[in-house]
């Protein structure tokens, strides 16, 4: 192991977009289809690639009912999972809300984010299309990734991987 550090992950977006499935998924790699949301969950783990590990904490996070309470997840993070469902016109704007809000308050330069389409087994419903989320990546130079995590872990999976391995180059660099 050549390094060891810390990063905080916070997981924000719509209500019923798949923030708790794609983070159960990440975890666990198992999917078990309906979690409470009625409150947020810290979890706490270590993962090693590239020769690294790195204490991940993870917020998974209700619906917020409070610009403040926004931006005390914002402030306490690190890094951030804005997942959407490709289902759901709205939760994509919403999306776009919450890179801006991000970007206000960390500045883009300093957040490594990662836009997550989930439910991409739902093809039939798609009203997001690849191209719209391409594009809100390229506009904020982020990254992106279309998941399923009712049927995929190993999509979500690289997600995650690379959101930690961008944060660990942005840390190195301060
Ligand atoms: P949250 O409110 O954003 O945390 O959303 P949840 O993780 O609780 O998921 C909301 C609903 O969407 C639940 O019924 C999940 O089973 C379902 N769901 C989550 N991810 C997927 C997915 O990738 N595909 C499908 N088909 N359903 C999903
Ligand atoms: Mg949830």
């Amino acid at each position: 192991m050549t390094n060891y550090d810390r990063l905080k992950v916070v997981i924000l977006g719509n209500s019923r977009v798949g923030k708790s499935a794609v983070t159960v998924r990440y975890l666990t790699k198992r999917y078990i289809g309906e979690y409470s949301s009625f409150k947020d969950y810290l979890y706490q783990h270590s993962v090693t690639f590239d020769n690294v590990t790195t204490e991940v904490k993870i917020l998974d996070t209700s619906a917020c009912k409070t610009t403040a309470c926004l931006h005390d997840h914002i402030a306490w993070a690190d890094a951030f999972v804005v997942v959407y469902s490709i289902c759901e016109r709205d939760s994509f704007q919403q999306a776009r809300i919450l890179i801006e809000t991000i970007s206000a308050i960390k500045g883009l330069r300093y957040a490594p984010v990662i836009l997550l389409g989930n439910k991409r087994d739902l093809e039939h419903a798609r009203q997001v299309g690849v191209d719209d989320g391409h594009e809100m990546s390229l506009q904020f130079q982020c990254q992106f990734y279309e998941v399923s995590a009712a049927e995929n872990y190993v999509g979500v999976s690289l997600a995650f991987q690379s959101l930690i391995r961008e944060a660990r180059a942005m840390q190195a660099l301060k």
